[in-house]
């Protein structure tokens, strides 16, 4: 049995090492070399709190003021918008009280093994030093801005996840370099952050070749089916035989998708971060802050910014500026920040507009699987994807009911 993994990213990695490590024949193919797609540049956490749809009222019903304000979290490219009705009318969809809470449930089961599968992976692969001890701060400036995020919150103490309310003294305790404008935060002691999410990548694809996989360079264009799953081929003419093949191309999906007649409403939300290697400062905890809509992570490479969301497509070129914003806004929890020395860089979030992945089997096509659209989460949610997939892929009972992420159920 020969299955072939379509996607060397953090998803299609950490699949293709588990179903090797059990014994399958797996080949992991990819264009580029592995991790450089969306995994090469996240904002490294583990992220067990933010499972939450982003179609809540508390967040869509701010979009329209957003997309007014050039440094707004949320920016539609105006050559973009008419594309990006079809996609907006089903996140708009998702958005009913009773969908909202099933997308919640469906979320929340997905988190409540996602750090402990990380750290099992990690561990199993000598690299438990690779994650951090230490959880997340999210800042808010006041009660309001605190208020705001309620419906959060709320979602946390319905799912039995740890968090901390803290005052000024006992944040600037955990990081005295917050600036005090910070009055309130809330700490996730369960939301850890990797120390380099690329490296994770590359460790895993080392140790899948080290199992015996096989990584394969080249662009898939074409499948060969009759009554089932045959060969992947390959832009060069190349075609791979495949008693199985498992589609994790990230963004890309919904291109393979449409070429194997099941289309899927992937969207690409584009998010960007600047990497500083001398900020001046040193941080423990990542912080997020709701209301400016930026995140910090202490990497291994200096501190990461990031954040923003650009709704513009696969294809058209980075804008810089949106990295240039969050910096702005880091420096306003962070005033000692120092931004000399830094890279930026540009990657495509996988987004189903519904917010839950796909994990599932075709239900066009007999050996032939999805684990894609992870969105904001993948890195979060890809140790427990691939104990999952393996599950699915191998006929055992899976651990979670895997129904609602089914590929067919826009
Ligand atoms: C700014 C930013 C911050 C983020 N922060 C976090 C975070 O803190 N925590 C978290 O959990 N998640 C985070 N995410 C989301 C996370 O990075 C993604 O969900 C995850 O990386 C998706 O992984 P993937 O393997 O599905 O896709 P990718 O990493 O994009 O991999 C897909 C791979 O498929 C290959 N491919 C595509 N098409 C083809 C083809 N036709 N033939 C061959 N190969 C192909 C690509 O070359 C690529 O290597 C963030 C994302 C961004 C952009």
């Amino acid at each position: 049995m020969v299955t072939v993994v379509i996607g060397a990213g953090i998803i299609g990695t950490t699949i293709a090492h588990d179903l090797q490590k059990r014994g399958r024949q797996v080949v992991l193919v990819d264009r580029d070399a592995p991790g450089k797609g969306a995994s090469f540049g996240n904002m490294a956490s583990i992220a067990v709190t933010e499972f939450m749809p982003a179609s809540r009222p508390s967040v869509w019903k701010q979009i329209p003021g957003w997309m007014l304000d050039p440094e707004g979290p949320v920016r539609v490219r105006p050559s973009y918008m008419l594309k990006l009705v079809p996609w907006f009318l089903r996140f708009i969809a998702a958005s009913r009280p009773s969908r909202l809470r099933a997308l919640e449930d469906q979320g929340a089961a997905l988190c409540a093994r996602s750090l402990e599968d990380t750290q099992a992976l990690l561990a199993d692969c000598g690299l438990s030093d690779q994650i951090s001890d230490e959880g997340c701060l999210s800042l808010y400036a006041n009660e309001a801005e605190f208020k705001a995020d309620r419906d959060h919150i709320e979602i946390l103490e319905r799912f039995d996840i740890p968090h901390e309310v803290l005052g000024r003294q006992a944040i600037k305790a955990l990081e005295p370099e917050l600036s005090d404008k910070i009055g309130m935060a809330v700490l996730f002691p369960k939301n850890r952050s990797m120390k380099d999410p690329y490296k994770l990548v590359l460790a895993l694809a080392d140790r899948f070749t080290a199992l015996g996989g096989r990584i394969e360079r080249g662009e898939v264009t074409g499948f060969v089916r009759s009554d089932r799953i045959r060969e992947v081929v390959l832009k060069d003419g190349r075609k791979l035989p495949a008693d199985e093949v498992v589609i994790c191309a990230g963004a890309f999906s919904a291109r393979l998708s449409r070429l194997l007649d099941e289309p899927i409403p992937l969207e690409t939300e584009r998010g960007y971060h600047t990497q500083i290697m001398a900020p001046g400062i040193s941080m423990k905890h990542s912080i997020i802050w709701p209301a400016r809509a930026f995140m910090v992570t202490p990497t291994a490479g200096g501190i990461r910014v990031g954040g923003t969301v650009e709704m513009a497509g696969l294809d058209a070129p980075p804008d810089y500026r949106r990295s240039k914003i969050t910096v702005k806004r880091a420096k306003e929890a962070l005033p000692n920040l120092k931004c000399e020395d830094f890279t930026e860089w540009m990657g495509h979030r996988p987004a189903l507009p519904d917010t839950i992945p796909i994990l599932s089997a075709s239900a066009r096509t007999k050996g032939l699987f999805y684990a894609t659209g992870h969105g904001h989460l993948g890195l979060t949610y890809a140790a427990t994807t691939a104990r999952l997939m393996r599950e699915l892929i191998t006929g055992a009972k899976p651990s979670v009911d895997l129904t609602p992420y089914r590929v067919n159920r826009f």
